[in-house]
């Protein structure tokens, strides 16, 4: 195939310089907010493949990036793909052994650094003796001394690397099923799964999203970009800016309710991304400081990751005028699956607005190249009739094949390219699908996991537990919170205080539990398995 023919990210990421030379980005990283436009977007990127070549960057080497929202690491998302090798953002909330864990298996030499996380990436690099070079993606914050790496790092700036790398001449001429970004995400055993996404799934699906009958995103709109580019490729909204020629806003790590709320008001923006703890920590903001942010620019916001609530979608309706996509998906999935606009066909259109909110608050249609099915335990296919619920099962265009490192939840990836998702949902006579449970054994915590296994087996260790589970409970502010319910070996007494010291060397604060109940016994399903089912059921909040 002609390589202009081929789907790769270099014939669809710089079109905006192209078609809208005048708009880009609004950065905001600690050294101060500016506005990069889209044609100094490709030069950058081309100046940072540059430098990256310069290092003997080759195909296939992953680069990764330890960052927030910003131009810097746009500079990253754009030039390593382009370039052949392999974008790879580490979650930033991670303890040392998940993120050590992961590069164990990806060995990058190279890792883009905010500068606010240079500690961080220190002592990465002291348990990763493959990494060579830091980049340090802005000035040292006020306060925070000059810091030295272990020998054989070299510390290097970031916009001086730029300044001193002319831009490469071309792109290469890459394949489309080349392997373009490795993202990981928390697998039940507490061990992250890394996923490839290729050019060709990358391209298919964001030219997916944007789609009127999904986000409506155009190159009129600003985009508020809340969702981390360290998950899931920040669910590709900055190459469907970079495609469509919308104004990326991007916040940085400042995501305060207030922040936000600031943001939208000063950069007037249109549309917006995040998960639903983020636009409930909003409207609660709004509420509590009547009339000081008139969002009468924003239009839609996407809620995505987690289920939103039906108050949540109808305040914003109702005292906001702004329209909640709700979106379901997966890192292993690019990460969309469904996006749930107020209407998306004639039927839906002639419906009453209160109809319409019932349609929204489920998870929705498949994106175009993806297919949706719900099955029972043996595989046999469930009817779409909305009140069935089956697993969830999930095939087309951009969903995985398989963990890029195995791993033990590999099982999920079946015969003919179907991922069973873990979820447990209906799909209606019209394809609309809703989420009822979930299958795996995860809490879902702000829009990150918490692996309940790798909490029970640290906390089983301890001598005053004779069993313990742990079971996500419902919370206003974040969605989930998990609390420990153990029952105590005889004559041994344990409380909250002690387990949060003992845990505190291998779990981040918010991964460990909220509470602690004792209980007498744990109860167990008839395989001798922890009854998580009943458990939630006996802690509902
Ligand atoms: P991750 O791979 O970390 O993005 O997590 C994907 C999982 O998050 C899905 O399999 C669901 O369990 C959950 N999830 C994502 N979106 C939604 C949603 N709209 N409603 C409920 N759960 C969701």
């Amino acid at each position: 195939m002609n390589p202009s023919r081929r789907l790769l990210l270099k014939h669809l990421a710089f079109r905006a310089a192209e078609i809208s030379p005048l708009d880009g980005l609004i950065s905001s990283p600690a050294d101060g907010e500016r506005f990069v436009t889209w044609p100094e977007v490709a030069d950058r990127s081309k100046r940072l493949a540059t430098a990256l070549s310069a290092w003997g960057v080759q195909p296939g080497d992953r680069v990764a990036t330890l960052a927030f929202n910003d131009h810097r690491h746009i500079d990253a998302y754009f030039a390593v793909p382009c370039l052949g090798a392999t974008l790879h953002p580490i979650n930033v909330r991670w303890n040392l052994e998940e993120m050590a864990s992961v590069l164990e298996h990806t060995r990058d030499r190279i890792v883009f650094v905010d500068p606010s996380l240079m500690d961080r990436a220190m002592a990465l690099a002291d348990r990763c003796p493959w990494i060579e070079h830091l980049v340090r993606m802005g000035p040292l914050e006020t306060g925070v001394g000059p810091t030295a790496a272990r020998a054989g790092v070299t510390i290097t700036d970031h916009d001086e690397l730029l300044q001193s790398s002319p831009p490469i001449a071309d792109w290469p001429d890459l394949e489309e099923h080349d392997v373009m970004a490795m993202c990981s995400t928390s697998g039940t055993t507490g061990i992250p799964k890394t996923v490839a996404y290729s050019h060709r799934t990358t391209c298919l699906h964001t030219m997916a999203i944007g789609l009127t009958d999904c986000m409506r995103l155009s190159g009129r709109d600003t985009l508020l970009a809340i969702v981390p580019m360290f998950h899931a490729l920040g669910w590709c909204f900055p190459y469907a800016c970079g495609m469509l020629g919308s104004r990326l806003v991007l916040p940085h790590r400042d995501l305060r309710p207030e922040r936000i709320l600031d943001l939208l008001v000063a950069h007037e923006v249109t549309a917006s991304v995040a998960v639903p703890t983020v636009w409930n920590a909003v409207l609660a903001a709004l509420s509590a400081s009547p009339g000081r942010w008139d969002l009468g620019h924003l239009e839609r916001i996407v809620s995505g990751g987690a289920a939103p609530t039906a108050s949540m979608i109808k305040t914003f309706r109702d005292e906001h005028g702004v329209e909640v996509i709700h979106s379901w998906g997966m890192t292993e999935i690019n990460p969309v699956g469904t996006m749930s606009p107020a209407a998306t066909t004639r039927e839906e259109a002639a419906l009453n607005p209160d109809q319409r909110l019932r349609h929204q608050q489920v998870a929705g249609r498949p994106l175009p190249g993806l297919k949706l099915e719900i099955q029972d335990e043996d595989g046999r296919r469930l009817p779409h009739d909305g009140e069935t619920t089956g697993r969830l099962v999930v095939s087309g265009w951009w969903v995985a094949e398989s963990y890029a490192f195995g791993h033990p939840d590999e099982e999920c990836f079946g015969p003919d390219g179907r991922l069973d998702t873990g979820d447990i949902a209906s799909i209606d006579d019209h394809g609309r699908m809703a989420i009822r449970d979930r299958g795996k054994d995860m809490i879902k915590s702000g829009g990150e996991w918490i692996s309940s296994l790798a909490l029970e087996r640290a906390i089983g260790d301890f001598s005053e537990v004779a069993a313990c589970a742990v079971v996500a409970r419902p919370d206003d502010r974040w969605g989930e919170r998990p609390i420990a319910v153990i029952s105590l070996a005889p004559a041994s007494s344990l409380d909250l205080a002690t387990l949060l010291e003992r845990l505190a060397g291998d779990f981040e604060r918010w991964q460990c539990p909220d509470d602690l109940v004792l209980v007498d016994s744990i109860p167990l399903t008839s395989t001798g398995k922890i009854d998580k089912k009943a458990l939630r059921a006996r802690f509902p909040s």
